[in-house]
Order: structure tokens, then C-alpha cells, then sequence
């Protein structure tokens, strides 16, 4: 079982345990045993973070500027990027290589403070950077993103609403999704983001399960949300296309388990199914 540590127990010796190693580009190798030797330091400043212990075996994260020629990778080991990471590696490692990578990304960009400028330092217990000057925190920065996938009982059958996002790499059709604004509640950014990409009313929004995701640092919130009214109209800075779909005629979506949005398809298809017959 994996407990979050910012510091080692006393007892442990450094410099063991299972290193994740990130460039500026997202790219990821993972190193067991002791950190490996390089004819310079690899290290890119202070960023050498402890995760915590699995199992009792420290895992670590370390950021360098670059791959080429700072870092002998190991025997059997090599440099993949973090999308890629899935399915390649333990589940446990590919959700600890996404916690380096939001650790890193953090420290990366929080090395003055926003406040006053001053160059931070990091703070003596918590995982956070310290202005020295006026003393504001920064904490290792989350950003809440709402993904929902709506339903209705359409003329066929059941239907859920899927969208190709202007942003997606490829066409593939998924659940709609948006950044929670300050003071809103994730209900309300549910309805706000349905209707501001597709125009249509939703009501009876149910939280389903959530997963952080580190490109660059959001909390994707799953929930599942019923059709209430209104006719698609698609938000064409965001969306290339929306529309409903039964479980027969399904787009191209997003498969393989990497991600809640295709958890929350496959969810439905299965309750439909089910519920089929
Ligand atoms: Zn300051």
C-alpha cells in the first residue's frame, strides 16, 4: 500500500528506492536501487522529491533539464513519455509517475513568489515552497475539472450525449468536460459546461468517481447527469461535433481503461446492456 511522505523515516538511508525521473518534456524513466551515476549532477536544482513508501520501498521523484547525455539509463530501462506510460508499467507506478509529474511541474513553476517575487524555499515539514520575505505558501497546485456524460431515453432507446473536442488528439467522441470556476459549486459546472458546449438542460447530476490527471495538474470529477431539454448547439471554439448516441451506432471513443471518460462509457454500456436484456 502506497502512504504519502514528504519526508523518510529517520531509520532509512537515502538515495534507495525506485526513482522517477522526468525531463522538461514529460518524458519518464523509472530507476530501481540507487540513483544513477552521471558524469555531471542530473539533477536540475532542488528537484528531488521524496512521494512516499510502497510497501515500505521509498519512491522518489527528480526532474532533469534534459535526457541527452546527463543520465546513463539503466540496463532494460528507457524513456517514455507519460500518455504512454499506461499499460506499459503497474498500475502503481503509472499513477506514481502522474503524482511526480504534477510535484515537478509544481516546483518547476513555483520558484519565486507571486506575491513579492522573492525566490522561495522549500518549507521545513510540508510539501510546499515558502516565501522567505512575506511568507505566502504555495502548495503543489490541483486544478478541478468536472466530466459528465449525459443521458436520455431517446426515440430508440437509452442515448448518451458524446463530443469530439476541438482539442482532442485524433477524432474520437467522448463526455463533455470543463474547468470549475472559483465559487461555483461542481454541480453547477456540470449544467454551466453542458449547456455552454452543447445548449442543452440537464438535472439529477451524480457524482460517479474521480481520477487525478496530470497534463499538467487537473482532478478530473466524474459524474453522470440526466437530459432534461434543449436542442444541440455546439460551442465552436470548444467542440467540432456533439450528438446522441445508442449503444449500437457508438462512435469512435475512448477505450483501453486509461481514463474516467472512457470508465464512465463503459459504465453506461453496461447498464444498458444489462438492462436490455
Ligand atoms: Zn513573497
Amino acid at each position: 500500500m502506497f502512504v504519502p511522505r514528504v519526508h523518510l523515516p529517520e531509520h532509512m538511508p537515502r538515495a534507495q528506492g525506485r526513482w522517477i525521473v522526468l525531463d522538461q518534456r514529460q518524458q519518464v524513466l523509472v530507476v530501481d536501487g540507487e540513483f544513477p551515476a552521471a558524469d555531471e549532477s542530473p539533477v536540475a536544482g532542488e528537484a528531488q522529491h521524496l512521494l512516499g513508501l510502497d510497501d515500505g520501498t521509498p519512491f522518489w521523484a527528480v526532474s532533469v533539464l534534459d535526457e541527452a547525455g546527463l543520465l546513463e539509463v539503466p540496463e532494460g530501462g528507457e524513456w517514455v513519455g507519460l500518455r504512454d506510460l499506461f499499460g506499459q508499467v503497474s498500475e502503481t507506478d503509472w499513477v506514481l509517475a502522474g503524482r511526480a509529474s504534477q510535484v515537478l511541474v509544481w516546483e518547476r513553476d513555483h520558484q519565486f513568489c507571486g506575491r513579492c517575487a522573492t525566490k522561495t524555499i522549500h518549507h521545513p515539514t510540508d510539501r510546499a515552497r515558502q516565501c522567505p520575505n512575506c511568507k505566502l505558501m504555495a502548495f503543489p497546485r490541483i486544478s478541478p475539472a468536472v466530466i459528465m456524460l449525459v443521458e436520455r431515453e431517446g426515440p430508440d432507446g437509452p442515448e448518451v450525449l458524446l463530443a469530439w473536442g476541438r482539442q482532442f488528439r485524433g477524432r474520437f467522441y467522448s463526455a463533455l468536460a470543463g474547468f470549475v470556476e472559483p465559487g461555483e459549486s461542481l454541480e453547477e459546472c456540470v449544467a454551466r459546461e453542458v449547456m455552454e458546449e452543447t445548449g442543452i438542460v440537464v438535472e439529477d447530476v451524480r457524482y460517479f468517481s474521480s481520477q487525478p490527471w496530470p497534463f499538467p495538474h487537473s482532478m478530473m470529477i466524474g459524474f453522470n447527469a440526466s437530459y432534461v431539454s434543449g436542442e444541440i448547439v455546439i460551442q465552436e471554439e470548444e467542440i467540432v461535433e456533439a450528438d446522441w448516441y445508442g449503444p449500437e451506432n457508438l462512435p469512435p471513443i475512448p477505450r483501453g481503461g486509461m481514463s474516467i471518460a472512457g470508465w464512465l462509457i463503459q459504465d453506461w454500456l453496461q447498464r444498458v446492456q444489462k438492462s436490455g436484456g
